[in-house]
């Protein structure tokens, strides 16, 4: 009956590749102080148990403004095509990564929108959806969470780097 607490709790894990990491805090430091972000790519198991090896980035023709940003997002489809084929299709679709530059690596009421969204949304193939925050500037906060249920907030997942 409490089984699930298990997953609620604060036992989730999140395993990213350290060159992956890299690309999102260049990425991050590139747009400052303007806000950017991109895809997540990897494995996920099981909720709460989730590697990242690899991110897209926003794009060319993304809008770049203080507190949001507008992905191009025909370019992520192209590289998120392109990086499923190089992968043979083993590769999932995570979630979201952004940055909160001058922020703090709390949600905003519209990223807990985005990841009911895409938890929702059958076709992105991501029922527990990760979202990647990365705040601050320049020295950047990581923070990784997981939509494990819609009736409760996304717990953070402990970020480990691998290289
Ligand atoms: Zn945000």
């Amino acid at each position: 009956m409490r089984r699930r607490a298990l997953t609620f709790g604060r036992t989730g894990h999140i395993w990213w590749a350290g060159v992956a990491l890299e690309e999102a805090l260049r990425e991050a430091q590139r747009a400052f102080p303007l806000e950017t972000g991109g895809l997540l790519l990897g494995w996920s198991t099981r909720p709460g148990s989730v590697l990242i090896s690899r991110v897209i980035g926003p794009g060319p023709d993304a809008a770049h403004q203080p507190t949001s940003f507008t992905p191009d997002t025909a370019w992520q489809e192209a590289q998120l095509a392109q990086a499923y084929a190089q992968a043979d299709r083993r590769l999932q679709f995570l979630g979201d990564w952004h940055t909160h530059p001058r922020g703090t690596a709390r949600l905003s009421n519209t990223d807990r929108a985005t990841l009911l969204r895409i938890a929702a949304h059958a076709d992105a193939r991501a029922p527990y959806p990760v979202m990647a925050l990365l705040a601050g500037g320049p020295m950047w906060q990581v923070v990784v969470r997981q939509q494990i249920s819609r009736r409760r907030p996304p717990p953070r997942l402990t970020l480990h780097v691998w290289q």
